[in-house]
């Protein structure tokens, strides 16, 4: 139960915005219950509007890597704000920006700026489509890349290799042009490729699949992407959105040594402010407006608050112990957790890579989405309400993924492994 004054704000919302919330997620209906409301956060805390403290591990679903309001980026932000919130008109940190990002991830030749994941991914869409001519783009079942038409379908039935719609308001002729794979499936990936390749623009892929679970690839997976791509012409697209600049300098693309054509990226760089971007090989990137034929555009693209809040961020992740720091923590919360979770007896899966974790109630290995839903759903609702009362936030679904963040400290982690095992002593 969440306190009277987030009931009440939560009864106001509903009546003006759908369903009370800017976004389905944060309506809690995945574990049946209503949202709180947050007043504010600071490091790994945040306190809601009735003075109820939690300590979080969704970090504003991905961005918050530093932790809740870090000194180096309020400050930045107090700072830019005075000489200018937006220009439209080209600005010194966008220059920074697409340095440090050209820096870190050696794929990325050229970047464009946008505000938000889900342009990133519509945008390189669309400049895939440009450069091959073609029309047909690969995606896979469980994988989220933001909420565009071309994106948001789901998997045929039967014996349909064309995609379906997903919402409704997304065209059937749109989803006909995804084809919608089983991820961590080679053979559904070659079958596809041998029959219409000639016709496929691109793959889009999330590097590590963290949006329905976190999923890793099975070893050589990505490889396969990589060289069938190559091979038939078509363009890979790694969304990096969530795994760019949390997992690493060069994301996942650098932990597993892998070139894509294009990525895309969002949370983490915009230090907590709408910032997205795409970026890879110049001869691609150079097909763009204003010197190429692919339309994409932004009235705040670039933003300078948004480029200064980002540029602090990363630069204080990309000293020397930020990324190691983060895998410290992980391991120390992973072997925690396993004993908590050993301890009580119950089937569980952990996938965790650095600031990355998920856990499942199932015994199944955790392949792909069909897994993840395959968990005790109700399991999952007792221990989120359970952690939450007792001040510890994680996902209030079980699709998605905890993040740590450098905030964090191992006691704060020991606090949360109690309550853990507290919760768990009562379902
Ligand atoms: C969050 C996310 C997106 C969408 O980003 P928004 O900023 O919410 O539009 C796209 N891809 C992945 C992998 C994401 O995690």
């Amino acid at each position: 139960m969440t306190g009277p004054l987030s009931q009440k704000l939560f009864a106001t919302a509903k009546g003006l915005i759908p369903g009370g919330v800017n976004s389905p997620v944060r309506a809690f209906r995945n574990v049946g219950g209503e949202p709180f409301f947050v007043r504010r956060a600071k490091g790994c805390r945040i306190e809601d509007v009735d003075g109820k403290k939690y300590i979080d591990y969704i970090g504003s679903w991905g961005p918050n890597i530093l932790g809740h309001a870090p000194t180096v980026v309020t400050n930045t932000i107090h700072e830019v704000a005075k000489d200018g919130v937006s220009f439209g008109i080209p600005n010194p940190f966008e220059v920074e920006m697409a340095r440090v990002i050209t820096e870190w991830v050696p794929s990325v030749e050229k970047v464009r700026m946008c505000s938000s994941g889900t342009e990133a991914t519509m945008s390189a869409i669309r400049l895939a489509r440009g450069f091959t001519k073609r029309d047909y783009i690969v995606k896979f079942d469980g994988c989220y890349h933001g909420h565009s038409d071309s994106l948001l379908v789901a998997a045929g039935s039967g014996a349909l290799t064309h995609g379906e719609p997903d919402s409704a308001g997304v065209p059937a002729a749109f989803a006909e042009k995804t084809i919608v794979l089983p991820y961590n499936d080679s053979e559904a990936l070659e079958k596809i490729f041998a029959a219409q390749g000639e016709q496929i623009a691109a793959i889009i892929v999330e590097s590590y699949p963290a949006n329905a679970g976190l999923v890793f690839p099975k070893p050589g997976y990505l490889d396969l992407l990589s060289s069938i791509t190559k091979k038939y012409g078509a363009l890979l697209i790694f969304d990096e959105v969530m795994t760019g600049f949390r997992l690493g300098k060069a994301g996942v693309q650098g932990i597993e040594n892998l070139t894509p054509d294009l990525s895309c990226f969002g949370k983490v760089i915009g230090g907590g402010l709408p910032v997205g971007a795409f970026g890879g090989r110049a001869d691609v990137m150079d097909m763009l407006a204003p010197i190429g034929p692919v339309y994409q555009a932004g009235t705040l693209s670039g933003n300078p608050l948004a480029m200064a809040a980002g540029l602090a961020q990363l630069k204080e992740l990309g000293k020397i112990s930020g990324f190691p720091r983060l895998e410290e923590l992980g391991a120390h919360f992973e072997k925690g957790l396993r004993s908590v979770m050993d301890a009580k007896g119950v089937p569980y899966r952990l996938n965790r890579t650095g600031s990355m974790f998920c856990l499942f109630f199932t015994d199944r290995e955790i392949v792909n989405v069909n897994d993840v839903m395959k968990q005790d759903l109700e399991m999952f609702k007792k221990f989120f309400w359970g952690c939450l009362d007792k001040g510890v936030y994680t996902a209030p679904s079980p699709y998605e993924t905890g993040f740590l963040s450098l905030a964090h400290t191992e006691a704060d982690l020991d606090e949360t492994l109690e309550v853990f095992e507290q919760v768990l002593a009562t379902i």
